[in-house]
């Protein structure tokens, strides 16, 4: 089994969400921090403050502490300037999406840090490229569902992913910088834990396979089905990349999907430590979600054909493939699946920022 499946991700993706931006900004919408402003700094100045409690002084000293790529740039986005003040709210949405620029790939080279590369990476990540940061924007509980043994069958048969614990260092990293009055930074880390955060809310981020009808077999020597590792990989990675082309659109054209994200219904129910509650509650929610959000997916999306030289997934965000996309009646049910993970993703983006 586990030889059959060790291919199993090669050709996994692993942004969860398009935009986290656009899904912070709403989920922060109804919340009254529209005036509320912080100081920009270079981060060495804001690690250089007295009273981090932080071991690390410099912006290199923190690459390594956080084993990002050490080619690593924090790019300023919002025409930050030294002393100018920066809307908190922009703070949060634009940098919530910076996890996705590049500090988590590639970890695996030789001048990177090899040792993170263990015997059971291969199953929640890539080796190199985008889809090598896998393994920190992901988590499988590798807990058997008995009412679904198939879909919740998971190799390892136990957690692998860090995402839960990458929430938990951006949180502790930004209440430091709070304790020492970097403002601006403490906000930009604040934002990055939200992002592994959301990443949890997206099915196909917390769970390995997120239904059964994914798993293709062939046939071994004629007489044996077994499961054909790589077209299953293809076709998870398919439909993972289908549906976050999926939801980027209908963000875009449909007004529902940001109502739903900023719904003000206080109080949140979150709890603090980001990570026992991800783990403990996001984790299970998102995956008792993913045969329903696949089973929509097969109804709304083309069928993955076999490009010639290609993988499915290269197919998708063509004009010929998104006239293939039902529209209308049919995508009720992707409609409504993906309401309902938006709602508490909302809602627990809310819940921490207002905790902060
Ligand atoms: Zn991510």
């Amino acid at each position: 089994m586990r030889f059959f499946l060790l291919l199993f991700f090669l050709s996994s993706a692993s942004w969860a969400w398009d935009h986290h931006d656009w899904l912070t900004e709403a989920s922060l919408r109804s919340l009254s921090l529209d005036e509320a402003t912080a100081v920009y700094e270079p981060l060495d100045s804001a690690l250089q403050r007295s009273g981090t409690g932080l071991s690390v002084r410099d912006t290199a000293g923190l690459i390594r502490h956080l084993k990002l790529n050490s080619h690593y740039v924090f790019e300023n986005r919002l025409d930050e300037n030294a002393g100018r003040g920066v809307f908190v709210k922009s703070v949060l949405a634009k940098y919530s999406d910076e996890p996705d620029w590049g500090a988590d790939q590639d970890l695996f080279e030789p001048d990177q840090y090899p040792e993170l590369w263990t015997s059971d990476t291969p199953y929640v990540s890539q080796k190199s490229g985008l889809g090598s940061q896998g393994f920190r924007h992901m988590y499988f509980s590798g807990k058997l569902n008995w009412w679904e043994p198939i879909g919740s069958i998971q190799i390892p048969q136990y957690a692998i992913g860090e995402a839960p614990a990458r929430a938990q260092i951006y949180w502790d990293l930004s209440q430091a910088l709070k304790r020492a009055g970097a403002d601006y930074w403490a906000y930009r880390f604040l934002a990055w834990s939200l992002h592994y955060v959301q990443d949890l809310f997206q099915p196909f981020h917390s769970r390995q396979t997120p239904s059964k009808s994914f798993i293709e077999f062939r046939l071994m020597w004629w007489v044996i089905p077994s499961i054909d590792v790589e077209a299953t990989g293809d076709q998870i990675a398919y439909y993972h990349l289908g549906y976050e082309a999926w939801v980027t659109r209908d963000f875009e054209h449909n007004p529902r999907l940001g109502e739903i994200l900023e719904q003000a219904s206080l109080p949140e129910r979150a709890q603090l430590p980001i990570d026992v509650y991800l783990i403990e509650n996001v984790v299970p929610f998102a995956a008792s979600k993913a045969s329903v959000l696949a089973d929509s997916l097969v109804r709304v999306l083309p069928k993955p054909g076999a490009l010639s030289g290609g993988k499915p997934k290269d197919a998708i965000g063509t004009d010929a493939w998104w006239k293939r996309v039902r529209v209308g009646e049919e995508t009720s049910s992707l409609v409504e699946t993906s309401q309902g993970l938006m709602e508490p993703l909302g809602k627990v983006t809310r819940f921490f920022v207002q905790s902060f």
